[in-house]
């Protein structure tokens, strides 16, 4: 269960405080999440899950999963078992789980009810027609010719729809509100319309489709909701919701409330701009680990604690704002801090030869999986030989002063090994260097001298027989700017994408303690950042590790030179 400990009171938070305080519902608090499967939920779907079942949990009341699912032409069982699956691992569990296409019965009741009310008709202008009729901000919108049809009219009209004996598009049922009113939502919105078409659960049982604001706010009020909890862009529809509720006659119907959608930095958070990223192949898939859907953010490496934790952080808001990577980031780093084990891995190897070091000789050196600031205690051993990789950016040939790693006759420490002096650079015919020649102080093994003399750095390595092969996917961020909409006119999102969000890289080389863990563990990879081992692509003989998240924030560095 996730921890609840001192949640933060928000203004989400203090409104339900208050209902329960006066009984204003008089029945428990209720919320629900309602996406519509028509793609995967990713971290904006994650903030409104932690509010919503994190208000049901904090107040003793229910919280409910329901997919609004009722546009026939998007949605799949698929998507359905991706966002339940997705739910769960975040760490929720919801009370009832309800489909919006379950009351299509109902919604039907409803309309009828309307009509015989004289609250809605029948109208048989075009799409175009009605669309032109709406008028604009500006200006009042124009009644149908079809408006003042009888009750009887309608009811006959609307039953003929539902029976199936008209074409797409011959005619749609609207509510009878105000062609003038200024929110323009109100001038007569579309309640159901005809769709011949088969949904992924009511087959072709039904070809008259409810709109999403009749299905949404009447399907909280069959659910005994009390807040619908929705983002800012559907503060105009909240109209349509309450008359609605009120006019179909629930008695403490829900009420509509809007906090600021999430919005983060150089990544996109929309279905449909991630539904082209993976349509159109720019990336793997809905779990490709560059994207922000749960499942991406899942084989990328990231716990459901930290999303948690994200989500908390950043609270729930009134107005609209931006969220940095880095502060994402941030919650990743600290979460995978106090709970994943060191190991070295060298990413790009270069080969180390310790000329003084007996050849065949193998010891196996004690080191730690926890640093002493994590309350974690554990150890393998690691094996040391003559023959060993370092990597490449931990050697110049030429290097600067503050440049505290390996360079011709220098010393370093080898991490949980000895200090190394390096004699000679052995390059091939085209002048790159293939191996170093060093030589170790057999007096330092465990990294510090009896003589009490001092290296500057430590560097990680590996023993080469030892150590196993594997692929690492080295991932960034997705986009080169912050704000991947914000783009120059003739230009789209797509023009951004960042061409080295994803860096294969093959030949690295990892300890051998390693081999067998389950694929999906997660390890910080001393120096280098935290990694997992891909859940689908990972296996013994065939190790391949996905890059979580950076030690540090390295584009900071890169922002303030
Ligand atoms: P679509 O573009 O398909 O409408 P959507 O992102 O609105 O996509 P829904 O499935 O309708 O997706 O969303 C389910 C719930 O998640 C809604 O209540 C919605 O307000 C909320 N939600 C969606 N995106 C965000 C976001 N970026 N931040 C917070 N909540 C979000
Ligand atoms: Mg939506």
């Amino acid at each position: 269960m996730p921890d609840t400990a001192a949640p933060r009171r928000d203004f989400v938070r203090e409104m339900v405080a208050e209902d329960v305080a006066t009984n204003r519902f008089g029945r428990p608090v209720g919320t629900r999440f309602p996406p519509e499967p028509n793609g995967f939920l990713h971290i904006g779907h994650a903030k409104s899950i932690c509010l919503n079942f994190g208000i049901a949990q904090e107040f003793g009341g229910r919280c409910n999963l329901r997919f609004d699912d009722t546009n026939p032409f998007t949605e799949d069982i698929r998507y359905v078992e991706a966002i339940k699956g997705d739910v769960q691992w975040l760490g929720f569990q919801w009370d009832a789980e309800r489909y919006a296409s379950d009351y299509f019965e109902q919604l039907y009741e409803f309309a009828e009810l309307l009509v015989r009310k004289g609250k809605a008709y029948v109208d048989s202008q075009s799409e175009e027609e009605i669309r032109e009729g709406r008028g604009t901000v500006t200006t009042p919108g124009r009644e149908s010719p079809y408006r003042s049809r009888t009750p009887e009219e309608n009811l006959d009209l609307l039953r003929r729809m539902r029976a199936g004996e008209f074409p797409d598009g011959a005619h749609v049922l609207r509510a009878r509100i105000d062609m003038a009113h200024p929110n323009m939502i109100m001038r007569d919105p579309l309640l159901l319309r005809i769709r011949h078409a088969s949904h992924y659960r009511r087959g072709s049982e039904w070809c008259v489709y409810p709109l999403y604001d009749f299905a949404h706010g009447l399907s909280d009020a069959i659910e005994g909701i009390t807040r619908s909890l929705c983002t800012l862009e559907f503060k105009d529809n909240r109209d349509i919701y309450e008359w609605l509720v009120r006019e179909v006659g629930f008695e403490t119907p829900p009420t509509q409330v809007e906090f600021a959608r999430l919005e983060l930095d150089y990544t996109v958070l929309s279905k449909r701009k991630l539904l082209r990223l993976v349509n159109e192949g720019h990336v793997s898939g809905w779990d490709d680990p560059r994207i922000p859907t749960i499942a991406g953010l899942r084989r990328r490496g990231v716990t459901p604690e930290a999303i948690r934790a994200f989500a908390e952080a950043i609270g729930v808001a009134r107005k609209d704002a931006r969220v940095e990577l880095a502060t994402f980031e941030h919650h990743v780093r600290d979460d995978l801090n106090m709970r994943v084990p060191r190991v070295l891995c060298v990413v790009k190897p270069l080969r180390v030869v310790i000329t003084n070091y007996p050849e065949g000789q193998v010891e196996e050196l004690e080191a730690s999986y926890y640093p002493h600031d994590v309350p974690k205690t554990g150890s393998r051993m690691v094996p040391f030989s003559r023959e060993l990789y370092i990597d490449r950016d931990d050697f110049m040939e030429d290097p600067p002063k503050k440049f505290f790693r390996l360079a011709p006759g220098r010393e370093v420490r080898l991490r949980y090994g000895y200090f190394i002096t390096c004699t000679d650079v052995v390059k091939d015919a085209s002048g790159e260097i293939v191996e170093l020649r060093c030589t170790y102080d057999p007096a330092t093994r465990g990294g510090d001298a009896p003589d009490g003399r001092k290296v500057q750095g430590t560097i990680h390595w590996v023993s080469a027989p030892h150590a196993l092969d594997c692929t690492v996917r080295l991932y960034d961020r997705l986009f080169t700017v912050p704000n991947p909409d914000d783009v120059p006119e003739g230009k789209d999102f797509i023009d951004a994408l960042n061409p080295e969000s994803l860096v294969v890289v093959q030949g690295a080389k990892i300890e051998p303690s390693v081999a067998g863990d389950p694929s999906g563990s997660r390890y910080q990879f001393e120096r280098t950042g935290y990694f997992v081992s891909d859940p689908i692509d990972s296996r013994d003989g065939s190790l391949t590790f996905n890059r979580t998240v950076t030690l540090r924030d390295s584009w900071v560095k890169v922002k303030d030179k």
